[in-house]
């Protein structure tokens, strides 16, 4: 296949460009590089294996452009990491709402099978046993800047949903659970990395809030061969589909399980939500999943679990020798 990939230059874009290449397509980058970086495609653009064009997903010349003649495109572009949305609402926004709206509109002009990327931020509030896809949202107040990445993810699926029902093009929408793994970055907020860093830096890990809230920590290396797999499976198409693990633990058990691990001697600091995001943050619960469509749709399990996956994120930072020094944490 001749795929489009676009954010192929951030994390879980280029992990799913490595596994396209091991499969042998033909691979084309389209990435602004503002979030991602080519040293996360270093091995596929050495082996002369992918194209990268730099550029913006709000270009609609410039993603018509790369769509056209394609046989699936996987759109991964986005405005990620809740410091990034917090930070520049409004731009997260433009590129979330617009951006996806070209390459749906590219991709059903020319009649391109599409999986665009979601997220489990769309269920909001609801912190239910196990969140199905058909399961409500809860989202916070529209004045609240934190939710417009939950707003415009939504509305991604709906647009995109939408075109490929009026075109007959396949699509598939994948919820993503805080997918971690080598080469994610913490610069945007990500917990696992950031943790990570300040074990192995042995200065203090900054837990937000209480600490009690609790997520399920998907491996990007099941979740990767997840979202092409699904493409290529008729009953898939129209559907969204959450994609993670199963595992759940509370930030607060994160945080230990990482000093342990690292034999690290920081200290665990409590940052209240405020000084860490500024006023009228409001977090989740709980995010957990209900991953029985996707089994179901393609078997799917998830193989790693946080001690792999933990492992593999130490390992991964101690080799890059600390290269993505975090931000002074608040
Ligand atoms: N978090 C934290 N310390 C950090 C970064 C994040 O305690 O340095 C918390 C964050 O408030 C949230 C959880 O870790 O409760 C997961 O955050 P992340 O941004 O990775 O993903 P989210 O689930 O919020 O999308």
């Amino acid at each position: 296949m001749r795929v489009l990939v676009t954010g192929g230059a951030g994390f879980i874009g280029s992990h799913l460009c490595e596994f396209l290449v091991e499969q042998h397509h033909d691979v084309t980058v389209l990435d602004e590089l503002s979030t991602g970086s080519v040293a996360n495609l270093t091995s596929c653009l050495d082996a002369g294996s992918v194209r990268l064009v730099e550029g913006s997903i709000l270009d609609r010349d410039l993603v018509d452009e790369c769509v056209r003649g394609k046989d699936a495109v996987f759109h991964l572009a986005a405005a990620v990491g809740v410091q990034t949305i917090v930070n520049s609402p409004l731009q997260s926004l433009r590129v979330n709402l617009h951006g996806t709206e070209n390459v749906v509109e590219a991709a059903v002009t020319h009649g391109v099978p599409i999986g665009v990327t979601s997220t489990s931020e769309v269920y909001g509030k609801n912190d239910a046993d196990g969140l199905r896809e058909d399961a409500d949202r809860i989202l916070g107040s529209p004045l609240l800047s934190r939710w417009s990445y939950a707003a415009a993810k939504g509305l991604d699926e709906l647009v995109a949903h939408v075109r490929a029902i009026e075109t007959g093009t396949p699509c598939v929408s994948y919820r993503l659970f805080n997918v971690v793994g080598p080469r994610q970055t913490g610069r945007y907020g990500m917990v696992l990395p950031r943790f990570v860093a300040q074990a192995l830096s042995h200065e203090p890990i900054t837990v937000y809030g209480d600490g009690t809230q609790r997520r399920c920590f998907g491996s990007v290396y099941d979740v990767v061969p997840a979202m092409v797999e699904l493409l290529q499976t008729p009953a898939a198409h129209g559907r969204a589909v959450n994609l993670g693990g199963r595992e759940e633990i509370s930030i607060r058990g994160l945080a230990e399980k990482i000093k342990d691990f690292t034999g690290s001697t920081s200290d665990i600091h409590t940052v209240p939500y405020d000084v860490a995001y500024g006023h009228g943050f409001e977090d989740m619960a709980r995010r957990m999943p209900d991953l029985s469509l996707a089994h179901e749709l393609i078997n799917y399990t998830a193989r790693y679990d946080l001690d792999d996956i933990v492992q593999s994120v130490v390992a991964d930072a101690q080799r890059a020798g600390q290269r993505d020094p975090l931000l002074t944490a608040p």
